[in-house]
Parts: C-alpha cells; sequence; structure tokens
C-alpha cells in the first residue's frame, strides 16, 4: 500500500491493505478542526481563510455549515453533544446550543484578550482546555490582524465555577492538544511563532495532576521530521496519530514511530469518527481526507 508507511512491526495490524487513503473532498484554502457527529451522520471542519465551517456527509458531500464562522479553527463536543469552537476572528471559545444558538464560553483573562484560541478538547469532568497561540492575530489571511495582548497559554475553564485559569506557562505557541484514553497525560504541541524560522515541530507530555485540573512535567515525547505537529488525536491503546507535513504519524504510549499515513498535502488535524471510531478523518491543507484503521478512536461524546 503506498499510502501507508510500516516503521515498526506493531502497526502492520493497524491498518488494512484494502482500505486505501480517499480524498473526500478539495477546493478549500486550509482547512483544520474536524470533528466529528455521529449522530447527525456528518463531519464538521474549518475551512478558515475562507471564514466557514464545512460540513461532510457520507454519500451525499460537502456542503456550508456557518459562514461566517469568526475564522473558526479547532473544534470538539461536550459531553452534552455541543460543538465546541475556537474562533480567531472574535478571539473566543463558543458553544453552539442544541438550537443553534452561540454561548460565548471565554474571551479574556484578566481583563486582556485572547489571542487566537486554536484548539479545544473536553475532559470528562466537563472542563474545557484551549490552546491561544497567536496565529490568527498575526496576519488578516486567517482572522484579524491585532495587537497581542496576552501571553501564549493554555487555559482550563472550570464546568461549575465558570472560572478560567493557565493550566501551561512556558510555550512559545501551543497549538493542538489532547488527553490520553485514562486522562492521566495531556499532549500539547508546541509550534513556532509566526515567522520564526526556528521551527517547532514537538509533542510535549504532560503529567495530570490528582486534582485532574493541574499539570506538571512537559517533558519532550516527539517530534516530527517533516513540517509540524498541528493537531492530533489518540486511540484507545493510547497512541497519537498527530498531523505532520508527509501525512500522519502514529506514535505509541513511549514515544516511538510506529508508522505513517502518507497524505499528498501537509496534514493539519485529525479525528476518528464513522461507525466504531475507526475511520479516521484528516484536514489537509485544501482537501479532506480519510482512511480506514483497524483501531479505534478516543473521541467524545
Ligand atoms: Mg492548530
Amino acid at each position: 500500500m503506498d499510502d501507508v508507511e510500516i516503521i515498526d512491526p506493531r502497526f502492520a495490524s493497524y491498518v488494512m491493505g484494502n482500505a486505501p487513503l480517499e480524498k473526500l473532498a478539495t477546493g478549500f484554502r486550509w482547512v483544520e478542526g474536524p470533528v466529528w457527529f455521529g449522530d447527525a451522520g456528518c463531519l464538521l471542519f474549518s475551512d478558515i481563510p475562507n471564514n466557514r465551517i464545512m460540513r461532510w456527509i457520507d454519500g451525499v458531500g460537502t456542503s456550508v455549515y456557518r459562514e461566517p464562522s469568526n475564522f473558526s479553527n479547532g473544534h470538539t463536543r461536550d459531553h452534552q453533544g455541543r460543538l465546541i469552537s475556537c474562533e480567531h476572528g472574535t478571539r473566543r471559545v463558543t458553544r453552539t446550543e442544541h438550537d443553534g444558538t452561540v454561548t460565548i464560553l471565554a474571551d479574556s483573562y484578566q481583563g486582556k484578550r485572547f489571542s487566537s484560541p486554536n484548539d479545544v478538547v473536553v475532559k470528562s469532568d466537563g472542563s474545557i482546555w484551549f490552546t491561544d497561540p497567536h496565529y490568527g492575530i498575526m496576519t488578516d489571511y486567517e482572522g484579524y490582524r491585532a495587537e497581542q495582548e496576552q501571553p501564549c497559554h493554555v487555559y482550563r475553564l472550570d464546568p461549575e465555577s465558570n472560572k478560567l485559569a493557565v493550566v501551561i506557562d512556558d510555550f512559545d505557541c501551543p497549538n493542538g492538544l489532547c488527553f490520553s484514553p485514562d486522562e492521566t497525560r495531556l499532549y500539547v504541541a508546541e509550534t513556532s511563532k509566526m515567522f520564526d524560522p526556528e521551527a517547532n515541530r514537538r509533542i510535549r507530555v504532560f503529567d495530570v495532576g490528582a486534582d485532574g485540573r493541574s499539570v506538571s512535567g512537559g517533558a519532550d515525547f516527539y517530534k516530527v521530521d517533516v513540517g509540524c505537529a498541528d493537531g492530533f488525536r489518540c486511540d484507545l491503546d493510547g497512541n497519537v496519530w498527530t498531523s505532520a507535513g508527509d501525512g500522519v504519524h502514529c506514535v505509541s504510549p513511549d514515544g516511538t514511530l510506529l508508522g505513517k499515513i502518507k497524505v499528498p498535502e501537509t496534514v493539519s488535524n485529525v479525528c476518528f469518527g464513522g461507525r466504531a471510531k475507526a475511520r479516521l478523518f484528516m484536514t489537509g491543507t485544501t482537501s479532506l481526507y480519510s482512511i480506514f484503521l483497524n483501531r479505534n478512536g478516543v473521541q467524545q461524546p
């Protein structure tokens, strides 16, 4: 199979010879933030420079879900199934209610506006964790160019008190993030500040404290050799499936590269979906791709 590169023999059972890489849709500018809605049988994803969220339905095709999208980027769902979105244009994190109205969850910290929330996950306790790099305010391409008011932090929004806390404050630019299946670990991508020629390509791993709301550590977990680790999700075995410049890299919990899904465009983000969450969806520059795997993903709800 040309679409797959097996680096560690363990990876052989993860992929299937009769399951090719599929290009599902194309013609976008820069896509990110895929999120699966099994109940609606659709995938939502952001076409950021075109300021819209797209909806893909198997056998039907792609249509516009929301336009303008406030240059939304990363998405996830909470435990009530509601869409949680990072918006560059309005520099906030929002929740789309079941009736379609949009609730602002957070847009500032200690009186200063976020830069451009990028990626978001919801923990089993309902807390919302998100990153706030500056990419959306550095140009007019993926948002509105503006002064940066806030360092680039990782935040946690408490589900009961609505209190916002900085959980990690030592990043150049945090980007994608996800928890391990048992939530004892938090993986966070570190990408470089915009226009910095010293490209960061690493994923760092943090230990989640017994309180479930603090983290420690932050050692290097994995460094991609092509492009950067923009976004990732875990499978049920705890492997991290991360975006890279040459496709998707599957990395074991001990940081070993097991294999690659080779994609002809730079991949930004991934998510598991489809029946049994055994289909890996990949947003890749101008196109949406998928491949069926012999593994099941972790993704709420
Ligand atoms: Mg990102």
